[in-house]
């Protein structure tokens, strides 16, 4: 059961993991592939805004080469002399194409040395205007620049920025001779870009190869002009000049994801950005869409598979602690089912031995020969030794009756320990330790003491080397958990005897059996396997509870808990052996179903001066009773054929009220004694028969009060 639980357990756990990796994997996919496509996104729309640039800018451009061709097919082959010459004409010329193309701001004639010689902008073109030391001037003196574009500059007459745009002249005599100069307003294409950006932080460029800045939306910061050679931007347009995508800070500081494209026209770019938080933006509203469904639905899961992981423990839980009971209850039955065959046999064997010993006795007082006399004690000593071992195996089947008295279980002790010291031989060091304050238990005293006595002698045998004994007395509270492992065991207070001893210490398998009757490990001769058999019948019958905890090398400790009585402490006087026990001639019933226990009871009865009326069951005594025949006592089998001896004794007292009555018992069934207890009001012996016992109790009664009530 325990595998089964750890894989359920364990394939729970392993559901418990997958509720979570599982949906946080397919949402990190999620996550990665609308990221993906945000970013596909981006460039789509990146792609798409540089097709317009282009377009926009390539217009400009193209306007601005029809012009220097316009320009040159009206200046044709003047020289500069002639060109002064028909200055207004050429104004006026000029200022007509100027006014047609709403992208030119203004169109001038240089010559070589940088003076204006036409402008469309003003007439007659001012003289001192010189421009020689202007970029798109001084990029065409050395070289034909081709169509050479300058910076943005802010002209000293006019508010509004501009960028020259220069072609060589028609050379005169091989030699350069100034040039075309047309200029446009950067404001053609920020105003255009604006509009393109509607609000948004999309930036926009236009951008000559060398970083220059023409254009751009939003207006570079400060008084920047051109992109660093050294900046991510440059690098990468320097990398791949025909265009694509980087992501860069760009210097108005934002995060931008920027695509550039080369214009078909000379060395300019275009290039637009998108900027990176605009684009996690719309990841993010892609995945929370996701998550508004996925976090509660996946917590949920994981909710599910944790609660169905808490019940499955709970049930193995429970199922554990039912096999527990199970097996308590198994071994209990066990017990029980060696305990009855075992008070059969005894039962049996008592009666004989009643019949054994009372005859030897009857037979010793006849004899007179020594030797006889010897072989007589000898049987004698033999047939009580067998006597005493029916009592521990009537104790193990716990039928034997007990005489449950309150007792200071530390004084037992200290009345023991001399006995227990010699028991254990010199080897063996006894340490009691007596708790203070414990309470009382009411239990056989003899018993009490056997029991001692028999794990004292357990405890020596192993330490044949030498060791301690240590029995420990305390009080101790039994709770419900370790009740319900423990059949028939009930929660409460309890006074413990703990007994250990540091020898050699059982293995398993010998702890699971200790307590079975004839069991031993010991050579034959050595043990007889009933010592633990009969502690264990006595606690069983005291109410009480025992447990071995053992450790091979390192010992054993046996626990002993009797429930706490809290009734009166009162410790019954011994007998008084000084007085006489001879009869006066009372008569006293005898009812007894063994014919031999009956007549031998009869004669030590009459030698010891009683009137004896003999019956072998309730019937014949009834019978007895009903002739009127007088009787002092009855005395009585209380398992008899028929109506048992309990119910025989209910029956006279009936008839005689205050008769006295003495049960005679191997073992007593629930007629006389409540769960293996005497009533308290019931005088009891037990077989075998034993003259001086018998005498001293039916004297003992007879001198007794007359019972107050009749039983029941
Ligand atoms: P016996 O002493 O006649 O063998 P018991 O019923 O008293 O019979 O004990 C049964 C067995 O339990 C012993 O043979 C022994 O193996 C084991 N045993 C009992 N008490 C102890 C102990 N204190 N230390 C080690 N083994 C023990
Ligand atoms: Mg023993």
């Amino acid at each position: 059961m325990r595998a089964r639980r750890d894989a359920a357990i364990r394939l729970l756990k392993t559901m418990l993991v997958a509720s979570i990796v599982l949906p946080a994997g397919l949402f990190s996919y999620a996550a990665w592939t609308t990221n993906r496509d945000a970013f596909a996104h981006a460039d789509e729309q990146l792609s798409a805004t540089l097709d317009i640039m282009s377009e926009q800018a390539n217009k400009v451009f193209q306007s601005v080469d029809l012009s220097f061709a316009s320009v040159r097919a009206i200046v044709g082959t003047m020289s500069d002399d002639e060109i002064r010459a028909s200055e207004q004409t050429l104004h006026l010329k000029l200022r007509e194409l100027d006014t047609a193309l709403n992208t030119i701001d203004a169109l001038a004639l240089v010559d070589k040395d940088g003076l204006a010689l036409v402008s469309s902008s003003v007439f007659p073109a001012p003289r001192d205007l010189n421009i020689a030391n202007r970029d798109y001037f001084q990029a065409q003196v050395e070289r034909d620049a081709g169509t050479f574009i300058g910076a943005v500059v802010k002209p000293i007459v006019r508010p509004d920025l501009l960028f020259g745009v220069s072609r060589r002249r028609a050379p005169q005599n091989g030699e350069f001779s100034g040039v075309i100069a047309i200029f446009v307003m950067p404001k053609i294409f920020s105003e255009f870009y604006d509009k393109m950006a509607r609000g948004t932080d999309a930036s926009f460029s236009l951008v000559k190869s060398d970083g220059t800045i023409l254009a751009r939306y939003p207006a570079p910061p400060g008084n920047v002009t051109r992109f660093e050679s050294n900046s991510g931007f440059m690098n990468t347009l320097n990398s791949w000049p025909e265009g694509g995508i980087v992501d860069i800070v760009s210097i108005d500081g934002l995060k931008r994801r920027v695509g550039y494209r080369k214009l078909g026209y000379t060395d300019l770019y275009v290039s637009d950005g998108i900027p990176t938080s605009a684009i996690r933006a719309e990841w993010l509203g892609a995945i929370s869409a996701h998550l508004i469904f996925g976090i509660p639905a996946t917590l949920f899961l994981f909710m599910l598979v944790l609660l169905t992981m808490r019940r499955t423990q709970e049930f193995y839980a429970e199922a554990e602690r039912r096999d527990l009971a199970e097996q308590a209850l198994r071994q209990a039955q066990k017990m029980e089912a060696v305990g009855q065959l075992t008070g059969g046999v005894a039962h049996d064997f008592n009666n004989l031995l009643t019949i054994i010993i009372g005859n030897l006795g009857i037979a010793k007082r006849g004899v007179v020969e020594a030797r006889a006399e010897r072989a007589l004690d000898n049987a004698l000593t033999g047939a009580q030794r067998a006597a005493q071992l029916t009592q521990r195996l009537l104790a193990f089947s716990r039928r034997q009756p007990l005489n449950p008295h309150a007792i200071d279980i530390n004084k037992l002790l200290t009345g023991m320990s001399d006995l227990l010291t010699r028991s254990l031989g010199e080897t063996v060091q006894l340490e009691t330790i007596g708790g203070a304050g414990v309470w009382n238990i009411e239990v056989d005293t003899s018993e009490m003491e056997s029991t001692l006595l028999n794990l004292a002698l357990n405890a020596r045998d192993a330490m044949p080397e030498g060791g301690k004994l240590t029995i420990e007395t305390s009080n101790a509270y039994l709770d419900e958990e370790y009740c319900r492992h423990h059949d028939g065991l009930t929660p409460g207070q309890y006074v413990l005897i703990a007994v250990t001893d540091n020898g050699s210490g059982m293995p398993p398998e010998t702890v699971e059996k200790a307590f079975e009757p004839f069991f031993t490990t010991k050579e034959a001769g050595k043990g007889t396997g009933l010592g633990l058999s009969q502690v264990y019948g006595f606690m069983k019958q005291s109410g009480g509870h025992i447990k071995i905890y053992s450790e091979i090398g390192e010992g054993t400790t046996i626990k002993l808990y009797f429930p706490r009585h809290d009734g009166d402490d009162a410790i019954v006087a011994p007998d008084d052996d000084s007085v006489s026990h001879r009869g006066n001639g009372e008569t006293i019933l005898v009812v007894e179903d063994d014919d031999g226990v009956r007549q031998y009871a009869s004669e030590i009865l009459r030698d010891l001066n009683y009137q004896i009326l003999e019956a072998r069951d309730a019937t014949t005594a009834m019978r007895l009773v009903d002739a009127d025949k007088p009787f002092d006592l009855l005395l009585t089998d209380v398992v008899l054929p028929g109506k048992n001896g309990r119910e025989l004794a209910t029956e006279i007292e009936k008839r005689r009220p205050g008769i006295k009555v003495i049960f005679m018992t191997g073992y007593s069934r629930n007629a006389i004694v409540h769960h293996g207890r005497l009533d308290r009001s019931t005088e009891l012996i037990t077989k075998p028969l034993i003259e001086g016992v018998l005498a001293r109790k039916i004297r003992q009664v007879l001198d007794g009060p007359a019972p107050a009530k009749p039983r029941d």
